[in-house]
């Protein structure tokens, strides 16, 4: 099909962003463009359905815009993880290492439960640090992995490789 195509089409990629020497691939022009974000909708939410997902986490801040769409489209709730500090009610933490310092996401504690099968949305899969804690907190939160759907996954980078063990033989579906 083209959709490989129409959506490459609309990521804009932008030198030494947001340091020298990276490339940064910028969605925003494929969100302006409401037939490329839709077939992006679509075709996150037939992978959702593969999956057998019965919830959607979207991973801030473009995990929101994507997440949002495809769990509607995909008759699921939608369940935001979060910077720490951002969410008024219990939560569970999950700090990670970055390329330098630490960060931390958050989810609150009572969205997710045993039972629950979780698809994880995100845009861009770089290293796989982000996702990879996303996976824990939903493991810890009882729930289990049903998979992680992304736009773009970063080849050069390794996420993939880095994941295997997160994902336990969830699929990693990158469009
Ligand atoms: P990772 O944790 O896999 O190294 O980085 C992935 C996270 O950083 C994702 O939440 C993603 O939104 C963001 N990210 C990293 N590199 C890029 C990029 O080139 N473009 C976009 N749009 N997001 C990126």
């Amino acid at each position: 099909t083209g959709i490989t195509e129409l959506l490459l089409s609309r990521i804009r990629d932008v030198a030494d962003y947001p340091e020298p020497g990276v490339v940064f691939k910028d969605i925003t022009p494929l969100l302006a463009d409401p037939g490329a974000f839709a077939a992006l909708t679509d075709a996150l939410a037939e992978a959702a359905g593969r999956t057998g997902a019965t919830k959607v986490v979207g991973l801030e801040a473009r995990g929101f815009i994507l997440g949002a769409p495809v769990a509607l489209r995909a008759g699921l709730g939608f369940i935001p993880v979060r910077k720490a500090g951002k969410l008024p009610g219990a939560t569970l933490s999950q700090a990670y290492d970055l390329e330098y310092g630490s960060a931390e996401i958050e989810v609150h504690a009572e969205d997710l439960t045993a039972g629950d099968r979780v698809l994880v949305v995100d845009d861009v899969l770089a290293t796989g640090g982000t996702a990879e804690a996303s996976l824990e907190l939903i493991r810890r939160a009882g729930a289990e992995v049903a998979g992680l759907a992304v736009l773009m996954e970063l080849g050069f980078l390794g996420g993939r490789a880095r994941l295997e063990p997160a994902l336990a033989g969830a699929p990693l579906e990158a469009l």
